[in-house]
Parts: structure tokens; sequence; C-alpha cells
């Protein structure tokens, strides 16, 4: 006789031992989070984890598993839909990304515009040396009611006339029209110098807010004020001597600049180091192939790096202690309250539009923005491989908000590739995040020391 409460149980553990089945032999994919999307990338990146060491094809290709399980795989796209298929013995995922062309800008035209004066309108405003949003051509920050000439315009901006062959450029966005208000050139009153504790310090004073730029030249940082209402040949530079290890910041009050060259203290003991864990909260950062998150990684660095330096009798400042949300302008604006002789930035690396190249994209790279950051960068990218293990990827420059400033050396460490497997068989180790820490203080102990 068919018994079929009998039945019922048999094809009840089939079903279990069938699911559990998938569990021990399955794979996860954690990058991307969605199954269809839509991108301007020559390469859809996918980030996984093996539960075995079962082969996974991608678009019947073999991907590399590690011995952790973690994956790493790019598939080169074409225009319009591709369908990718990654494939291991026990199931089938289908992806649908749609890749559309990237929008070729037309470049607008240069157009003259009759010379007046405006003013800008806010703090912090970059003064640019050609009408692009790029970070390496801003020439200098310009404060809230400078006065500034304008005399062209192409685009979204306006172009700056400084001195006799000398233009800048501006957004339209960061000037207001000068209506109603004192027509007068400004003239000069005085400069005068000074030394306080490990800075040199020139202030030079006008009648009005004049535009600046600021140059860091072989062996001093050069100030220009433009003064061209006055005469178009109107120039005032200041130069102050650099140390080995320095930075610098400007101040306008009332016509009054207050430039200041900073030295680097050369003790453990008199150092600022601003320690920043990049991301937190909302912001989860790389997504790695185990699945961990970039942020989390971060944060571990962080507080190891926090209780090293602080052993050492460093004053640290943490922007975040915890997995809290916190912008990029807060964090530089808390370097700058604190004077900040050092800002270090943690993260762990991803990759964009390129192909991956396990053997390639992968270990530690440090970027720097100022001139004055090179060194420590160059340092670091050797002394946190040689205490962590990790392979050499290069010192960089970028244009990344954090490491803007020259209020402070900042640096940016890539400590490793969140989606590279080898990579991964690094940094979920236990003693990582305590390496990478020490291979920084190795690394800030260098720069200082002569
Ligand atoms: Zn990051």
């Amino acid at each position: 006789m068919f018994n079929y409460r009998f039945s019922r149980r048999v094809l009840f553990i089939l079903f279990l031992l069938l699911f559990s089945g998938i569990r021990v032999f399955g794979y996860e994919i954690f990058y991307p989070s969605e199954k269809n999307y839509t991108t301007t990338y020559d390469y859809g990146l996918f980030v996984g984890k093996a539960r075995s060491s079962e082969s996974i094809t991608i678009n019947n290709e073999k991907v590399f598993v590690a011995s952790n399980g973690a994956f790493a795989h790019s598939v080169k796209l074409r225009e319009g839909d591709n369908r990718v298929f990654i494939r291991s013995n026990y199931s089938t995922k289908v992806y649908n990304i749609c890749k559309k062309k990237e929008v070729t800008k037309v470049q607008p035209e240069f157009k003259e515009v009759v010379e007046h004066v405006v003013l800008v309108n806010k703090d912090n405003v970059p003064l640019r040396s050609a009408p692009e949003d790029i970070g390496f051509n801003i020439i200098s920050y310009l404060f809230k009611d400078t006065r500034v000439i304008i005399n062209g315009e192409k685009g979204n901006y306006y172009r700056v006339f400084l001195s006799k062959d000398k233009f800048a450029w501006i957004l339209k966005s960061d000037i207001i029209e000068f209506v109603n208000a004192d027509k007068t050139p400004a003239s000069f009153i005085n400069t005068e110098s000074q030394k306080y504790k490990n800075a040199s310090i020139q202030t030079i004073s006008f009648t009005k807010n004049l535009p600046y730029t600021v140059e860091d030249g072989e062996k001093e940082i050069l100030f220009r004020v433009y003064n061209p209402e006055l005469s178009e040949n109107s120039v005032y530079t200041l130069n102050i001597l650099k140390p080995r290890n320095y930075f610098y910041n400007v101040t306008l009050k009332d016509g009054l600049y207050t430039f200041k060259v900073s030295e680097v203290p050369k003790n453990l003991e008199d150092l600022t180091v601003v320690i920043d864990a990049g991301h937190g909260g909302t912001e989860g950062g790389a997504v790695g192939c185990l699945g961990d998150r970039e942020k989390d990684i971060n944060l571990r660095i962080a507080l190891e790096l926090q209780n090293i330096l602080k052993e050492k009798g460093v004053n640290v400042i943490m922007t975040r202690e915890c997995d809290g949300t916190i912008s990029l302008k807060d964090r530089v604006k808390l370097a700058k309250e604190n004077d900040a002789d050092i800002f270090i930035s943690i993260h762990l690396n991803s990759i964009g539009n390129i192909h991956l190249n396990r053997f390639q994209n992968r270990g530690t790279s440090v970027y720097y923005f100022n001139k004055n950051s090179k060194e420590l960068a160059t340092i670091l990218e050797k002394s946190i491989p040689k205490s962590a293990g990790t392979q050499r990827d290069g010192v960089k420059t970028a244009s990344l908000a954090v490491i803007r400033p020259a209020n402070y050396v900042g640096v940016l460490i890539e400590t490793a590739y969140m989606i590279n497997p080898l990579d991964s068989l690094l940094y979920s180790q236990e003693d990582f995040a305590k390496n990478v820490a020490k291979g920084i203080l190795d690394g800030i102990k260098s720069f200082i020391s002569e």
C-alpha cells in the first residue's frame, strides 16, 4: 500500500537535502547588487564568494577562485544589451547589463564680456587656470566679497583678469554682480612678517578684498595678490621659505591677507594627526568578494592606528569612531579646526571601468594632491606593504576632497583591493589592521625624522 505520510516525509527530507546542498555548493554574488542595470562603463564587474572549490564560469570563461572562495571577474560590455551567465554545477544566474553610449559634451565657445568688477559670493571659491572642473587647475580658493574683474566667458565660467597677460577662471554661479557699491580701486596699506612657533607668517593689507594665487615653488611658497584696477601690472608677491615638511594656509579679512607656512613637528608628541576612516553609515564604500564592506575594514584600521599613535603620544583626532555617516566637508573642517599637521584617510580600493587583472589591480596605493604631501605618500607606499604584506601599487595623484587642502600634509591610502580575491586573503586576516597601522606609524616616523 502506498503510504502517503511516509512519502511526504521522504520528500521533505529530499527537499531539505537539496536545499542545504545548494547552500554548501552554491555561490553568492555581492556585486553588482542588481541583476538588471544600465551603465556607461566598458566592463561589468562581478564580485562574489563560492562556497566550495567547485568551478564557476562567467560567460563560459573559467573564473579564478581563491582558497577562501573569493572571486572577481570583469566582462567586456558592448553597446546595448549584454546578457551575462554565471554558472556553477548547481546554479545559473543571469544578469542583464545595458551599456549606454557616453554623451560627449559640446565645447562652448569663448566670448568677450565688457570688462567690469564683480564680487565672489562665498568663501572657498576655486579660481582656476582653465574653464574646466578638474582639481589640478585650481590656483587658489577665493574668499567671499573678493573683487574680481571679468572680461570673458566660456560655458559656465567667466574669465578673470589678474594682471597683464595673466587670466584665470571662475564659475558664473560663484559671483554676484557689483551694484551700487564703491567703485574706487583698492590701495595698498602695509605688509608685515613674523615668526610664530613652527610657522612663518606674512600679512599684507589693502583697502579692499583682492584676488590672490599661490604657487608652491622650488624653495619657497609664492603668494601673489593682484590689484588690476589700480594698474594692470600691479602684483604684490610675498615669498616664504619653506621647511622640508610643510603646509600652508591663507586667510582674508577686511582686505588683510594672512599667509602662513608651517613646519610639520619633528616629534611624535608634538604632532596632530587626523585619522579618517573612509565612508561609514549609509555609505558602505566598496563591496568585497566575501560580502564585507569597505567602511568596516577602514574603521578597523583607523582604530588600530588611533591606539598605536596615542601610545606614542601623538594628538589624534578621529573623523569617526563608529559606523556613522559624515560628509567629506565635515571631515576637512574637523582637520582645519584642530590645526592638523597630517591627515590620513584610510580606504580600500575597487576598480572602475577597467579590465580587472588580479595580479596588477592589487595591493597598496597612496594618493596625494599637493606637492607638500608627496613625500609622505612615497614613504607610506613602501612602509605599509612592508608591514602588512601587500603588494606595492604606486604613489598616485588625484583631486580628492579630503586631501585637496594644503592646510595639512594629506594622503589617502588605498590599503588593498576589496575586489581582488588575492587581497581578500590578506585583509580578512586577524592582524591585517594592526599590521597596516604599524606600517603607517613607521612611515610617519621616518617622514618627520631628518
Ligand atoms: Zn573608499
